[in-house]
């Protein structure tokens, strides 16, 4: 009786996980997508504490208690740019959790079944490297670590270490199944370190502006690793949320390296977004500033807007003043689009999330393909806060970092409008030649005051 209430709470918790990623699908149900999926991980965590033999119960509300008080302090106080940190964090835990589970029942449980030793140990080198490789990435997007590791040999050393680790889970299992002896500990030992440091060798080189594949494959990986932990649990939970986040990162993981313009292949075995030793093009030229009245002005008596935000809209909180600028621009009839770039901001749909909060209709916001050839008859092109996005050595500078990712064409606008506080650089950290050009106007200033700056431009036209 009890088996079968466990059971079928595992089952109601995984319709209720499955629903919350729908949910998610889209920012008009996304909230209600995380309430669902929040809902199912209350009743999977609650019905653990029904299962016999579970352990020490005071131990795992301890455990729960510092880790749920930890988030729960954290997520109230990140603030929405650091976000994405916060995400790849939580994310690596995750992985962090199953390589753990594996290594606790490896030395506990003696299953002298072969399913049970070696997904068991798959999902611990796919949830160590997953862990560790999530640090690097928190630590890359919050600036902590701010080069590209890059030297000769580095991939041979990458497959050693990743030789090392797969050699050490093989001797686990044979250890595990009786057929070799001497210390597991030991091997477990290394084969974790091997693990974890694949994982550091793996991120460490990855530059340019490739993050963002990067992140949703580890994504993909933590719920793979939780998935095969989940069979070597035997907990159905585990195996359906695993299996479905696995899923969901790896079509996310597609369509990043689809924005990116490279393939899974190049992603996971090159040193990608670091073209090393090639030269990159030097910018020519000077910045032309423009007052955020003459900029009202420009656009007041164009016909075509098309507005690209990027990362600095986001740190400017400027979306709701950017959604009354398109107002009063479409007041005056005005035609006024917004482009949105798939790797724009520092999470996926990080600026669909920020223009839907400010209630910008969604049949206004188009994606890169839909938009880019709208360019070229645009008056205008207003750049909030973008800058790798709108890169225009992406399309012809071979030597560039980011040489090859599609970009959005704002260059072919009759005037591109830049919003930005001065010359900072993008998250490539790479000169951006659209801000040189002849139809480019710089509007210096953060991104909230400039566009309040300029509403205000636009009323008095
Ligand atoms: P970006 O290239 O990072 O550039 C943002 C620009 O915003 C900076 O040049 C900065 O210049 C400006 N800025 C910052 N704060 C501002 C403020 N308060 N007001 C006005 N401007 C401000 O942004 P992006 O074009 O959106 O490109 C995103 C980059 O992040 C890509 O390289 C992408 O690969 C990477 N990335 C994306 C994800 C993802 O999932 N979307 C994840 C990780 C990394 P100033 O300092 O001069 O103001």
């Amino acid at each position: 009786m009890r088996a079968d209430l466990i059971q079928i709470s595992y089952i109601a918790a995984s319709v209720l996980f499955i629903l919350g990623l729908k949910g998610m699908s889209s920012p008009r149900s996304a909230r209600r997508g995380i309430m669902w999926a929040g809902v199912g991980m209350l009743v999977a965590t609650a019905i653990t504490f029904l299962t016999p033999d579970m352990g020490n119960y005071a131990l795992m509300t301890i455990a729960m208690a510092i880790g749920g008080g930890i988030a729960w302090a954290a997520a109230r106080k990140v603030k929405m740019t650091d976000m994405p940190q916060m995400v790849a964090v939580y994310n690596g835990m995750g992985g962090g959790a199953a390589a753990a589970i594996a290594a606790a029942e490896f030395l506990r449980v003696h299953d002298p079944s072969t399913s049970y030793a070696v997904l068991g140990i798959i999902g611990a080198l796919i949830g160590s490297i997953a862990f560790s490789g999530s640090m690097i990435a928190f630590a890359k997007l919050q600036g902590f670590i701010k080069r590209s590791l890059i030297f000769p040999g580095q991939n041979l050393l990458d497959l050693l270490v990743l030789a090392t680790a797969v050699g050490l889970g093989v001797v686990a299992v044979l250890q595990h199944l009786d057929y070799v002896g001497g210390s597991q500990h030991l091997v477990l030992l290394g084969f974790f370190l091997a693990a974890l440091a694949y994982g550091v060798l793996m991120t460490l080189p990855i530059g340019g502006a490739d993050m963002p594949v990067v992140i949703s494959l580890y994504n993909a990986l933590t719920g793979l690793a939780v998935g095969l932990e989940g069979y070597v649990l035997g907990n159905a939970a585990l195996i359906i949320a695993g299996t479905v986040v696995g899923a969901a990162g790896t079509l996310l993981t597609q369509l990043m390296a689809k924005a990116m313009n490279r393939s899974i292949a190049n992603v996971l075995f090159a040193g990608f977004g670091a073209h090393a030793g090639q030269e990159l093009a030097a910018v020519e030229g000077s910045m032309r500033a423009l007052e955020p009245d003459d900029a009202a002005i420009t656009m007041a008596y164009g016909q075509k807007v098309i507005i690209v935000p990027g990362y600095g809209m986001a740190v400017g909180q400027a979306q709701h003043k950017v959604w009354e600028l398109a107002q009063l621009l479409r007041d005056k009839d005005i035609q006024v689009k917004f482009a949105i770039h798939p790797v724009a901001g520092r999470m996926p749909g990080h600026m669909n999330v920020l223009l839907a909060e400010a209630g910008v209709p969604y049949d206004m916001i188009f994606d890169l393909e839909e938009i880019n050839a709208e360019f070229a008859n645009a008056d205008v092109a207003l750049v909030i806060g973008a800058n790798d996005v709108v890169n225009p050595s992406a399309r012809d500078d071979p030597g560039s970092p980011i040489y090859g990712m599609p970009i959005l064409d704002v260059d072919k606008a009759g005037t591109v409008l830049v919003v930005k506080r001065g010359r900072g650089a993008g998250f490539a950290g790479i000169e951006n030649k659209l801000f040189f050009m002849e139809n480019t106007r710089m509007v210096f200033g953060d991104a909230q005051e400039v566009v309040g700056k300029l509403v205000a431009g636009v009323k008095k036209v």
